[in-house]
C-alpha cells in the first residue's frame, strides 16, 4: 500500500451497499478514496478489491465516519481479504465486514459461518457432496466429546472443523444425551433461503447420533426411516412452486424428535459412555397452510404439488375413473403448469413416491382412497361455475352441469341437495331460520371457500396420520419410562414484505416478531444479565427490543383484539377495523396510517416498515364454514369431509336485517351464522403461544438461512438483499450491540479468540497472544456473541505475572 495515510476501507455504494476501497486521506468534510473502476458483484468485489486492475478516484462525505467509511478487516499486504469461519474473529464488526466475510466464504464453496453459537447458512444453490458424508458427520461428533468430557480433547474442537449445521445438531444431541436438557433448533430465513433443507440435514444428523443399548444402526431403525421419510410426504401436500422457490413450504412446522432417555437411574447418571438417548419417534405441528393457493396462483407459480402429481399419475383412474385422459389445463385450479418436474423428478414419479410413503405411515387401502378422493373433489370443485337463475342476477344455478354431476357422484351427495348448499345461504336468528339466495359470484366464492377448507382439513388429517405413525407415545413399547427427551426443529416462514401485504403477511410477521423477541431474550438479555451478575460495569446498551410491536399486535386494544371485535359485529368491515385500530393505538410508535389508502395501515416491524392492505381481513379471519356447506360435507361418504369438517360451534345473532342484507352485498358472509367460533387469528395466537411455551423449556440454538441471490445461482452474492436478510435475522443488530458496548476495544484489539474458550482457564488454557495493557477480568461463559467484541484473555499478564482482568470500555 502507498503512503502512510492510506488504508483499506469499505465505502457506501448506492448499488452494491458497500464496496472495498483505498482511503488516501481526508479533510474536514470528505474522505478521499480510490475505488475499483469496474464494479460487479461477481468478480472484483469478492476479495476486498485487491483484484481490481484499474482504479478511479472518488470522495465520500464524512458526516458520520462510521456510517460512510468503514475500515476493512484483515487484509494482507497485497490487499487480500482474510476470511474467518467465525464472525467473532473479525477485527472490525460491522455489516460490511460481515457481508464480505460471508461472500468470500460463499464464493469458496463454504456455505456455513459462525457468529458465536449461531450458524449462518448461505444457500449455495449447488449440492456439495463432500460436506454431508458420513465421514464429515463423524468429525463433528468430536464436539460431543468436548462438551461433556473436556479431558478427552482440550481446546475447542470447533477450531478444527468448519462451521456446519452438524455442529448445531451435534451440540443439541449432546445437550440432551449428556446434559439431560431438551433442545431446539430455530431455523429462519426468507423463502428459498434453505430452511427446509437445513432442517432435513440437521434431522438426519441428529437421528444418526443415537447412543445407548437400543440404538441400532441407522439403516435398521424403522422409526428413523418413518420420521425422515415423513418430510417429503408433507412437502407433496404442503409445498408448491413459487417464483422464489420451486419447492416452497406453504406452511410452518415444528417437528419434535422424541428420545428414549433410559431408565430413571440412567437418567440420573449420564456420562459419555453411559447415556441412553435413542430416537423413539416424532411429532409434527403445522401452522397456517396457505389456503389461497388452492384457488389462485400467480404466473410462473403452481398450486400444491399433489394436484399435478395425481393428474400425471399412471394409475390415476384407480382413485377416480373420470380422471382418465385428463390434463392439467382441464382443471381451473391447476391450469397450464409452468413445469412438470420438481427437483429433477417428474410429477408422475413423485406421485409413486408419495403413495409409497403414505403406505409407510399407514395410509393404505380405504384411507388412501379417502385422501386422494378428497384431493380430487377439490380439483373438481374448481370447475363448477354458476349463472343467474331464471334471469334473476341475485339468484344462481350451476351452469357446468356435467362437472357438477360428476362432483356429486364423487362426493356421494344428491345433486339437488348440493346445488342448494352452493347457491343459497341459511340464515338464523333467535326465532327463525330462513334462506337467502346467492348471486353467481358469491356462489362461486362460496364453492372456492369450500374447496379450500376441504384441502386444509385433508392436510391436517394427513399430519395427524403421520403423527399417529411416528409419535413415540403411540408406538413405543418400552414399559416403564414415558418421559421423552425432545429436540425440536422449527422451520417457519420468514419475515415478509411485499408490494401488497395481506392478512396472511400480518400473521407471518406476527410470528416473526414473537421469534425475534425470543432471539433478543436469548442472546442479548441473557448477556446483559450475565454482566450484571458479574458486576461488570456496562453502559446502556441499545438494541432492538420489539415489545412495542408485540403490544400493538396482541395487546388489550391491539390489532388482534380490534379485528376479532370487528369479526363478531354483524356488519364487520375491513375499513372499520382499520379506523378503530388506528384510534385505539394512537400512542403506539409502531402503527401509522396510510394516507393514500384508508383501508391501509403500516407497522414498523423490527425488520422494517410494512404497509398492509386490510381488504379481506375480516373474512380471512373467519374460518368457520357456513352451516349449509358443513352440512353438505357431513352428508359425504368421505371420512375427511364427514368427520373433520363440522364447525366447533354455531350460534345465532339477532340483527335480521343485517343478516338478510349480507349475501347481496357481494361477499360470502359465511361466518355470520357461526360467530363464536374462534377466529383464525385467535387460534393461531394460541398455537404460537403454546409453541413459545414449548420452546421456553428447551435450550434453543439458531440457524439463520440466507438467500444470497434472487436468480438462485451458485457463487453469486447480491449485497443489498443479503444485508437486508442479515438485518432481519438480527445478525447486524448483534454486531451493533457489540459495537455500542465496546467501541474502543474493537478498534484497538489485534488478537481475539472465542469467549467460551476462556471461561475455564484450567480446562482450556488460552492459546492467544495478548496486546493489552489493560487488566482483564472475566469469570463466566457469557454468550459468545457479545464476548466476541472483548479483547483476548490469558491466564497471567506476562509483564506482571498476575492474573489478568478484562476491562470493559464504555462509551
Ligand atoms: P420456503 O420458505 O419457500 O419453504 P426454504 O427456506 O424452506 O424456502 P428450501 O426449500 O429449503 O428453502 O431451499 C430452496 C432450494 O435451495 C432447495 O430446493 C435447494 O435447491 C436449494 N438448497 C437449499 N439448501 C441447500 C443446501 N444446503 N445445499 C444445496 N442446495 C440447497
Ligand atoms: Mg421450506
Amino acid at each position: 500500500m502507498g503512503g502512510d495515510q492510506e488504508s483499506y476501507v469499505f465505502i457506501r455504494d448506492p448499488e452494491y451497499a458497500w464496496i472495498p476501497a483505498i482511503k488516501t486521506g481526508n479533510d474536514d468534510k470528505k474522505a478521499f478514496v480510490k475505488v475499483p473502476k469496474y464494479r460487479d458483484e461477481q468478480s472484483i468485489l469478492c476479495d476486498g478489491g485487491s483484484g481490481a486492475k484499474e482504479w478511479e478516484e472518488d470522495s465520500v462525505p464524512l458526516k458520520d465516519y462510521n456510517k460512510g467509511v468503514l475500515p476493512l478487516q484483515n487484509v494482507d499486504g497485497a490487499g487480500h481479504l482474510k476470511p474467518f469461519p467465525d464472525m467473532c474473529q473479525l477485527t472490525f464488526l460491522h455489516e460490511a465486514g460481515i457481508l464480505y466475510n460471508l461472500k468470500y466464504r460463499h464464493g469458496k464453496g463454504l456455505p456455513y459461518t459462525r457468529t458465536g453459537d449461531i450458524i449462518i447458512a448461505v444457500n449455495p444453490f449447488q449440492w456439495f457432496t463432500d460436506i454431508y458424508t458420513e465421514k464429515v458427520r463423524n468429525r463433528y461428533s468430536r464436539i460431543l466429546v468436548w462438551e461433556y468430557d473436556p479431558d478427552a480433547g482440550g481446546g475447542d474442537p470447533r477450531d478444527d472443523v468448519d462451521p456446519h449445521v452438524y455442529e448445531t445438531s451435534s451440540l443439541c444431541y449432546t445437550g440432551l444425551a449428556f446434559g439431560g436438557k431438551d433442545q431446539s433448533i430455530l431455523v429462519s430465513g426468507e423463502s428459498g433461503a434453505g430452511k427446509t433443507e437445513t432442517v432435513k440435514i440437521a434431522m438426519n444428523h441428529i437421528a444418526s447420533c443415537q447412543q445407548g443399548p437400543n440404538a441400532g444402526s441407522m439403516e435398521t431403525s424403522p422409526i428413523l426411516e418413518r420420521v425422515v421419510r415423513s418430510n417429503p410426504l408433507l412437502e407433496a401436500f404442503g409445498n408448491a412452486k413459487t417464483v422464489r422457490n420451486d419447492n416452497s413450504s406453504r406452511f410452518g412446522k415444528y417437528i419434535q424428535l422424541q428420545f428414549d432417555m433410559g431408565t430413571k437411574a440412567e437418567q440420573e447418571f449420564r456420562s459419555r459412555d453411559k447415556a441412553t438417548c435413542t430416537l423413539a419417534g416424532s411429532k409434527c405441528e403445522a401452522y397456517l397452510l396457505e389456503k389461497n393457493r388452492i384457488s389462485e396462483h400467480g404466473p410462473g407459480e403452481r398450486t400444491y404439488h399433489i394436484f399435478y402429481q395425481i393428474i400425471a399419475a399412471k394409475d390415476k383412474t384407480t382413485y377416480w375413473s373420470k380422471l382418465a385422459g385428463t390434463t392439467n389445463e382441464q382443471f381451473m385450479f391447476v391450469g397450464e403448469a409452468c413445469t412438470t418436474t420438481i427437483e429433477g423428478m417428474s410429477d408422475a414419479d413423485h406421485f409413486a413416491n408419495t403413495v409409497t410413503t403414505l403406505g409407510e405411515v399407514g395410509v393404505v387401502d380405504d384411507q388412501l382412497m379417502t385422501l386422494m378422493q378428497a384431493i380430487i373433489m377439490v380439483l373438481q370443485m374448481g370447475n363448477i361455475t354458476f349463472e343467474p337463475k331464471a334471469g334473476d342476477d341475485d339468484k344462481s344455478e350451476v351452469s357446468s352441469k356435467k362437472e357438477f354431476a360428476d362432483l356429486c357422484e364423487l362426493m356421494c351427495i344428491d345433486q339437488n341437495i348440493l346445488e342448494v348448499c352452493f347457491t343459497e345461504r341459511t340464515m338464523k336468528t333467535r326465532n327463525e331460520t330462513y334462506k337467502v339466495p346467492l348471486n353467481p359470484k358469491v356462489a362461486r366464492e362460496a364453492t372456492e371457500s369450500f374447496a379450500k377448507e376441504i384441502y386444509s382439513r385433508a392436510f391436517l388429517w394427513l399430519v395427524r396420520c403421520i403423527n399417529d405413525a411416528t409419535a413415540a407415545e403411540l408406538n413405543y413399547k418400552s414399559g416403564s419410562m414415558k418421559d421423552f427427551g425432545i429436540i425440536g426443529l422449527l422451520d417457519i416462514f420468514g419475515f415478509e414484505s411485499f408490494v401488497r401485504n395481506r392478512f396472511e403477511q400480518l400473521c407471518i410477521n406476527y410470528c416473526n416478531e414473537k421469534l425475534q423477541a425470543k432471539f433478543t431474550e436469548d442472546i442479548f438479555r441473557s448477556v446483559q444479565l450475565e454482566y450484571e451478575k458479574e458486576g461488570i460495569p456496562l453502559d446502556e446498551i441499545s438494541y432492538d427490543d420489539n415489545t412495542d410491536v408485540l403490544d400493538l399486535i396482541e395487546g388489550k386494544t391491539g390489532l388482534l383484539a380490534m379485528l376479532n371485535e370487528e369479526c363478531v359485529r354483524p356488519k364487520g368491515e375491513d375499513q372499520a377495523f382499520v379506523t378503530k385500530a388506528l384510534a385505539a393505538n394512537k400512542k403506539s410508535p409502531c402503527l401509522f396510517a396510510n394516507k393514500t389508502n384508508r383501508r391501509g395501515f403500516g407497522i414498523h416491524h423490527y425488520a422494517g416498515k410494512v404497509l398492509y392492505d386490510a381488504e379481506g381481513f375480516v373474512s380471512a379471519n373467519q374460518e368457520t364454514l357456513p352451516a349449509d356447506l358443513s352440512e353438505a360435507a357431513s352428508l359425504s361418504s368421505n371420512e375427511i369431509l364427514a368427520k373433520h369438517m363440522t364447525n366447533d360451534s354455531c350460534t345465532n345473532f339477532d340483527n335480521k336485517k343485517a343478516a338478510a342484507a349480507e349475501p347481496s352485498r357481494g361477499a360470502p358472509r359465511r361466518a355470520k351464522s357461526n360467530l363464536v367460533s374462534p377466529t383464525v387469528w385467535a387460534k393461531y395466537k394460541g398455537q404460537l403461544a403454546s409453541l413459545m411455551a414449548m420452546l421456553k423449556t428447551t435450550n434453543s440454538r439458531y440457524i439463520r438461512c440466507i438467500k444470497p441471490n434472487k436468480p438462485k445461482k451458485p457463487v453469486l452474492m447480491q449485497h443489498v438483499t443479503t444485508i437486508e436478510q442479515l438485518r432481519c435475522a438480527g445478525v447486524v443488530a448483534a454486531v451493533t450491540l457489540s459495537r455500542s458496548a465496546f467501541p474502543n476495544r474493537m478498534d484497538n484489539s489485534v488478537v481475539r479468540f472465542k469467549f467460551w474458550q476462556m471461561w475455564d482457564k484450567e480446562k482450556f488454557p488460552s492459546k492467544g497472544t495478548k496486546d493489552m495493557d489493560q487488566p482483564v477480568k472475566l469469570q463466566h461463559d457469557c454468550q459468545a456473541l457479545l464476548a466476541c467484541a472483548l479483547a483476548p484473555l490469558a491466564e497471567n499478564d506476562p509483564k506482571t505475572g498476575k492474573p489478568v482482568t478484562i476491562f470493559c470500555v464504555g462509551k
